[in-house]
């Protein structure tokens, strides 16, 4: 397979470090709000290389962390903490407010088929590993105390800038309004493994550690979490595009300098999902839920086809009209996939592999996803067997995650539910409709009763072309001294 490596920025045949196998590590939410459905866009797109990978036969393990502690929303110790942003919003703890939002992430990646992880690590159950960690750290000299905090000496390094551009980061300093420049750090760069000393005085988690009480940076997070669970060969690391400086090289940094070696050879960035007014954030805009697009009627699935129509290396732009087309284009594949028949029968292997090589080729080539889903389509128009189609759509949906199969299921029990009912309502029609009436006064009730009920036999007889019972029926009635007058949808009777 073929990945765009952002470390080289060049596509690569991707490869593991221990052959057969992939550690694979994908940052996590901060669950301080929900997720919105740009962030989860990065997750779905994770979630299809993840399944791809197994596809092709790699034994995946995947890690990823919660961050439930801190997170400034700038390293310089002057944005806001979201964590207790959202704890003072919501009147909750910070606890509460982080079991209540990763519970509401998890939700999130069920309704869009995105497999949650085996290892999903919060933050605040790992303060011994990053204390030990930045001990390391200090002892190895990458890292320094200044005015009460830890941090990180990018000066030591030979390359720093591995995701980011200096020139344009030392531009950005000079115009950026409100940052105020880090006294106790030694290059601008340099970046907080441990506060002790942050203007959130009232910061609800502190730990003890050999530097006072206080809390770690974030960056250390995800450098930790990935080193304890997945060891010091990492294969492959994933994330939205703006984690990649200066989170991902800080990552990078304080994990190689720990180790002493190169850590992780190949890095995958889904770029932003757009509104027609730019980046989508919590912030601006509209704030784009997947409970949202349940509301106006969308099911989280087509947003996940929405996002395979497009390439993860492009930013997207979000629109509801894309959202109609693309519930359109859902709704009728759904309904040819329906249409095929549901019997299991023997595999057309030479179409399957034809098939299927049309998919592997596609996702080979980078995670096209746009064509990896015209690919269904291919299949649809095959000149195979339904059985064979059925198949191929099972095998291309291990990676798409789109619930294909099951969403044809309902659409053909919905089907035949509506045929059964209409077949029935026909029915009862066919019945109440016979009007049957006595023309003679004073009939016993119970004989009446029989009489009716051997008229709406000889009805149905009738109905079913069996004109020899109907025959016997009428002289049944005729021995029984009841004359029959028959008009449409009627019968009348005398009885002598
Ligand atoms: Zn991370």
């Amino acid at each position: 397979m073929k990945l765009y490596n952002s470390l080289t920025r060049t596509r690569e045949e991707f490869r593991t470090h221990e052959p057969g196998k992939c550690r694979m590590y994908t940052c996590g939410p901060t669950v301080y709000h929900y997720a919105h459905i740009g962030n989860l866009r990065s997750y779905i797109m994770e979630d299809v290389l993840e399944k791809y990978l197994r596809y092709t036969g790699l034994d995946v393990t995947r890690c990823m962390n919660i961050t439930d502690v801190g997170h400034l929303t700038s390293d310089a110790d002057t944005g806001e903490d979201k964590m207790l942003k959202g704890a003072r919003r919501e009147h909750k703890t910070v606890m509460e407010i982080a079991k209540f939002y990763t519970d509401a992430f998890f939700a999130d990646c069920r309704k869009l088929n995105i497999k949650i992880p085996e290892i999903v690590v919060p933050a605040t159950s790992y303060i011994d590993k990053f204390i030990h960690m930045i001990e390391v750290l200090l002892e190895k000299d990458y890292a320094y105390l200044s005015g009460g905090n830890v941090y990180f000496d990018t000066s030591k390094l030979e390359n720093y800038y591995v995701f980011g551009n200096q020139e344009a980061e030392d531009l950005a300093v000079g115009v950026r309004e409100g940052v105020e420049a880090d006294e106790a750090k030694r290059n601008k760069t340099d970046f907080v493994l441990w506060f002790t000393k942050s203007k959130f005085e009232d910061q609800e988690l502190k730990w003890d550690s050999p530097w006072g009480v206080g809390y770690p940076g974030w960056h250390i997070e995800c450098s930790a979490i990935s080193l304890w669970n997945l060891g010091e060969y990492l294969d492959l690391h994933c994330g939205g595009i703006d984690n990649a400086f200066p989170h991902h090289t800080n990552e990078i940094a304080q994990s190689e300098a720990y180790l002493g070696h190169p850590w992780c050879p190949q890095w995958f960035h889904v770029l932003h999902l757009n509104t027609s007014a730019g980046k989508m954030s919590k912030s601006s805009g509209e704030f784009l839920t997947v409970s949202l697009l349940e509301e106006k009627g969308y099911d989280p699935l087509v947003y996940r086809l929405f996002c395979l129509g497009s390439h993860y290396r492009k930013s997207l732009v979000f629109s509801w009209e894309g959202m109609d087309s693309t519930k359109t284009a859902y709704q009728k594949l759904v309904g040819r996939i329906a249409a095929l028949s549901p019997e299991d029968g023997p595999i057309d292997e030479e179409a399957f592999a034809a098939l299927r090589a049309r998919f592997a080729e596609a996702m080979d080539n980078d995670l096209n996803t746009a064509l990896a889903v015209t690919a269904l389509y291919d299949v649809l128009k095959a000149k195979t067997d339904d059985a064979t189609k059925r198949a191929l759509i099972a095998d291309f949906d291990r990676v798409l995650s789109l619930g294909l199969l099951e969403a044809a299921e309902k659409v053909r029990i919905a089907q035949k539910a509506v045929a059964d009912a209409a077949k029935a309502a026909s029915d009862a029609a066919g019945e109440a409709g016979l009007v049957v009436t006595c023309l003679t006064e004073g009939v016993d009730p119970a004989a009446a009763a029989e009489v009716e009920a051997l008229i709406r036999e000889r009805a149905d007889a009738k109905k079913a072309k069996d004109f020899a019972a109907a025959d016997a029926i009428r002289d049944r009635l005729a021995a029984m001294g009841v004359t029959l007058k028959d008009a449409k949808g009627a019968v009348s009777w005398e009885m002598k």
